[in-house]
């Protein structure tokens, strides 16, 4: 727990500007960047090469200011093109930044030329989210000089806002805050008066020249009024939210009309909060202004006194904007922009006020980046990039960290390097990149399988710690589980906070004791009065009991699935799979056979297992086959998700209005992506394990010399694929499999491949037949007999372990190869790749236990996997039957170091060269089967090309 602020106390230092903050404070929106792609020559040029070679995406950047324009180098990186091209216009520019930190007495005078300044003939006619109030008022009053309501300077001018900081001493001030120092500071500009009292308006003593005027507000194009739909927000929590169109004429002054709305005479009257949402946004909150409290202090002249409301707190709308709001309140998105000098505005519906709301929740902007906010969780953990949907944790993070008025999450990752994978975490040597064992590598064309005895992994570990505007720091989180990769390890720990942080949300009736119990399963430590007092305090008000349910409450009951139809194409997911489904939400009342839509996703993928969307949706995919669909119904959840999921509220909440309704949900799973075992191997082994697998095939090839191979179990073809790159003996080989889909696969990369070896002479290429069938290893093919060499790299675990035996005695009594090359997974390794694949390392027993069954098997496909000794024993056994002899040996990991390689290997050598058993007819005759029961899928013949080539 933290309980002061010292005992952590490390804030982050204060970024210098950049050059683009540089420019933008200088010319805001004049400053137009360009960026575009650009190809660099130098990758073209490549002489002899037909195919011209893209390379890496380069960009430049244009940045036009109104008074230079400046083009960039080329760089990798957009944003670094556009950091470029600022740059060089801020040193042509000659611009410094200079470190603004006034005196109380120098913000004073500041803050009065500024005023002067935007009261200037100059201003009236500029491009600028105020001189748009000030043309307004001039047309509403058709007079020379016109009331500007003082709330708009804090509002719309960002030097006035921070000039007021440096009076005030509030890191953020509120607007209504900075009134008073307005009309204070303005009572110093000479050419200004304060009108009366009650308007708390500014305006010139000395009218704007009339030719000034006429042209600043000549009235454009069609006069016809705007509507603009607006959120009305009651102060009182019995009145519902509503939405509002206002009707804004072409004369009219559009505070004016907000404040009418709210029963207040004109804009002065109002206040108007920071904008909501994003920095680009003009959504604001518009509430009655305190005027009695204003122009008390104003006449007394207290500055560090604070404002007094009279009216009641805005609860529901003071927890979306982060500041305190009384009163009734409109929530619109309207105002003048630095881009144009007519009004702007967007609609606010009804909708995407309960998405604002949804949005302040971690897990709901889970949800919303998803477009699923009846279907979609928060994971309970991050395995890996590749398996996550929707917004990656540590940019969720960050977005909860803006709406909720905090700094940006400081993270830091630290380094280790693990000699094996099992030593232990602590040690913190340095990395040696061996840059130089890499190239000879590659010059030796493979690096051998003892090569990763020594195999070094560098591992990453990161920590992250929150703070508040004012930079106290309200909470850390320092997990010490480890990730192969750097932004793996900062995605996990943004994950641990913003689940700790969606039980501070969703329920936020929860004791101290177990906000801290949880924190510390999650090694989290924070600032306890900042989340049980202020924000626990603001949830449970805007939240209240409705918040229980905030992630669609039906855990427990039991789902039913009713109707199981469509056909069975085959593949039932299982845990750690991708599942990609169709799916429609919709409300539905059985009694009056009423359906309305609410949500709906033609391809929604998620991880299973993970706790990635609602438990019965889970429960019920995990129970289905590709090509099949089903549904289920479940209670409602609260009217804020429905009402920020559905797109059509009338009919919606007259559904709802009846309470009678129960969701249902119609899913069809349309495929399952099973790469778990490979999206492992790719991320934990480099090269990949499946690469290590090929080298080690390559050896042994080399080795022996071979003639002629065949695959086992080929798949798509990746070892023979591969092979061919190598330079080898082979002259023939041969791919046998039962799935046709992998054999038709395989087919199409080996015809191309082989025709490019063809055609590019290479003498070291001695291929002259190659063929895939259709058929199962476990039967005999006597076209297959006797080869130099065969492999089944990771097959026998796809089989049961009886037809693994099987297949073994065939191989050897029958086929009866040279040297047979078998690799299977190392049950043992999984433990390994468990850990390091996701983040479960510290935390409690359940999910531990959830991790071990998520991936008991590498592969749901998988029938078994052995440890060594079972494989030991296999093999062992095996080779003396049949007269074999064998060894061990593995890819991944160490033989020698526990637990083993990561895949084990068997290679089998036949005792008597030329000694092949003659018996082969007659197994034939007594099993009644043909010999040759493969068919055959695809051939290729060296000769056969070569002739289409010279008739062609
Ligand atoms: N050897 C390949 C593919 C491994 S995946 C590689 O290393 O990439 C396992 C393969 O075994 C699948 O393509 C599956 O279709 C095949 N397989 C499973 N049982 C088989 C059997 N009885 N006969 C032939 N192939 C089989
Ligand atoms: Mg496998």
């Amino acid at each position: 727990m933290l309980e002061t602020r010292e005992s952590l106390a490390n804030t982050p230092k204060k970024p210098s500007m950049t050059p683009k903050a540089m420019i933008h404070q200088r010319y805001g929106n004049k400053a137009c960047y360009k960026v575009e792609e650009v190809h660099d020559a130098a990758q073209n040029e490549c002489p002899g090469l037909a195919i011209s070679q893209k390379g890496p995406c380069l960009y430049q950047c244009t940045l036009n200011l109104p008074d230079i324009s400046v083009v960039s180098g080329t760089f990798r990186r957009k944003k670094d093109a556009e950091q470029s091209a600022a740059n060089m216009a801020v040193e042509k520019l000659g611009l410094t930044q200079k470190e603004y930190n006034p005196t109380v007495e120098e913000a004073w005078v500041d803050l009065a030329d500024r005023i002067g300044f935007l009261f200037s003939n100059e201003f009236l006619s500029s491009l600028h989210p105020l001189s748009g109030h000030f043309r307004a008022v001039l047309r509403r009053e058709r007079l020379m000089n016109g009331c500007v309501p003082a709330v708009v300077f804090g509002a719309y001018d960002a030097k006035i806002a921070n000039i007021c900081k440096y009076i005030i001493n509030e890191t953020e001030v509120n607007s209504q805050v900075m009134i008073p120092l307005i009309l204070r500071a303005a009572t110093k500009v000479t050419d200004l008066e304060l009108i009366p009292d009650e308007q708390l308006s500014l305006k010139r003593r000395i009218p704007y020249p009339s030719e000034i005027l006429l042209e600043a507000i000549h009235e454009s194009g069609l006069q016809e009024s705007i509507p603009i739909e607006v959120i009305y927000i009651p102060a009182s929590f019995s009145n519902a939210v509503v939405p509002l169109t206002l009707n804004i004429a072409a004369t009219d002054y559009y505070l004016d009309v907000i404040a009418h709305e709210l029963d207040l005479n004109e804009a002065s009257d109002l206040l108007i909060s920071r904008t909501i949402g994003k920095s680009s946004s003009e959504m604001r909150m518009y509430s009655p202004a305190p005027k009695k409290q204003f122009l008390d202090t104003f006449s007394k002249w207290k500055v560090e006194q604070t404002i007094h409301f009279e009216g009641p707190s805005n609860v529901r709308a003071s927890y979306i904007v982060g500041q305190e709001v009384y009163g009734d309140v409109i929530l619109a998105s309207v105002g003048y922009t630095w881009r144009s000098s007519e009004l702007w505005h967007e609609a606010v519906s009804l909708r995407s006020y309960y998405r604002m709301l949804i949005n302040m929740i971690p897990s709901g902007i889970y949800k919303i980046s998803r477009e699923a906010l009846l279907t979609a969780k928060l994971p309970s953990s991050f395995t890996t990039k590749g398996n996550w949907r929707g917004s990656l944790p540590k940019d969720i993070l960050c977005a909860f960290c803006r709406l909720h008025h905090l700094s940006e999450p400081v993270f830091s990752t630290q380094s280790k390097l693990l000699v094996s994978s099992l030593d232990i975490p602590g040690s913190c040597k340095k990395l040696k990149v061996t840059q130089l064992s890499k190239e000879e590598e590659q010059e030796s064309g493979l690096s051998t399988a003892q090569g990763n005895t020594e195999e070094s992994v560098e591992v990453f570990n990161c920590e992250v710690k929150l703070h508040s505007k004012k930079q106290e720091l309200i909470l850390q989180c320092s997990p010490h589980d480890l990730h192969r990769r750097q932004t793996d390890a900062m995605n996990s720990t943004s994950l641990k906070v913003l689940s700790w942080l969606t039980i501070v949300f969703e329920e936020p009736d929860k004791s101290m004791d177990k906000l801290t119990t949880m924190a510390e399963t999650f090694e989290i430590c924070f600032l306890h009065q900042f989340f049980f007092n202020t924000l626990c305090s603001s949830i449970r008000n805007v939240w209240g009991v409705r918040s229980k349910a905030c992630s669609v409450n039906s855990e427990g009951d039991e789902v039913f699935l009713i109707d199981l139809g469509g056909k069975n194409t085959g593949g039932t997911p299982s845990n750690g799979s991708l599942a990609c489904i169709t799916y429609t939400v919709s409300l539905f009342r059985e009694d009056a056979c009423v359906k309305e839509s609410l949500e709906s996703c033609e391809e929604f993928e998620f991880e299973l297992g993970n706790e990635g969307v609602l438990p019965h949706l889970e429960s019920a995919v995990a129970q289905m086959a590709v090509g099949q669909s089903s549904y289920f119904r479940v209670d409602l959840p609260p009217d804020d998700f429905i009402l920020a999921a559905a797109g059509d509220t009338a009919a919606t909440l007259s559904l709802l209005s009846t309470r009678r309704c129960k969701l249902e949900y119609c899913v069809t799973l349309l495929r399952v992506t099973e790469p778990l075992e490979e999206r492992m191997e790719q991320a934990l082994f480099s090269p990949p394990l499946s690469k290590q697998r090929v080298e080690f095939a390559v050896k042994q090839i080399k080795e022996s010399s071979a003639l002629s191979l065949v695959d086992f179990g080929c798949g798509s073809g990746s070892l023979l694929d591969s092979l061919l790159s190598y330079p080898t003996s082979l002259e023939k080989v041969v791919g046998v499999d039962i799935s046709q889909k992998s054999l038709a696969r395989a087919a199409k990369s080996l015809h191309s491949k082989l025709n490019k070896l063809l055609d590019s002479k290479d003498p070291s290429n001695k291929i002259k037949y190659a063929v895939l069938y259709d058929g199962s290893i476990t039967k005999f093919d006597s076209r297959l007999r006797g080869y130099d060499i065969a492999t089944c790299l990771e097959v026998i675990e796809h089989m049961e372990e009886k037809d693994a035996c099987i297949f073994g005695d065939v191989a050897l009594s029958l086929f009866c190869p040279k040297i047979l090359i078998v690799s299977t997974p190392n049950y043992e390794y999984n433990v390994i790749l468990q850990r390091s694949s996701t983040c479960h390392g510290q935390e409690d027993g359940d999910t531990q236990e959830a991790a071990q069954a998520a991936c008991k098997f590498r592969n749901h496909d998988h029938k078994f996997e052995w440890n060594r000794a079972e494989f030991n024993q296999w093999a062992s056994e095996l080779a003396a039957r049949h007269n074999y002899g064998v060894e061990f040996s593995g890819v991944g990991g160490a033989g020698d170091v526990e637990p083993g390689f990561a895949s084990q290997i068997a290679i089998f050598r036949r005792m008597h060269e030329e000694d092949i058993p003659s018996n082969i007819e007659s197994v034939a005759e007594a099993t009644n089967e043909s010999s040759s029961p493969f068919s055959t899928i695809w051939e290729w013949n060296r000769e056969d090309q070569e002739c289409n080539e010279k008739h062609q």
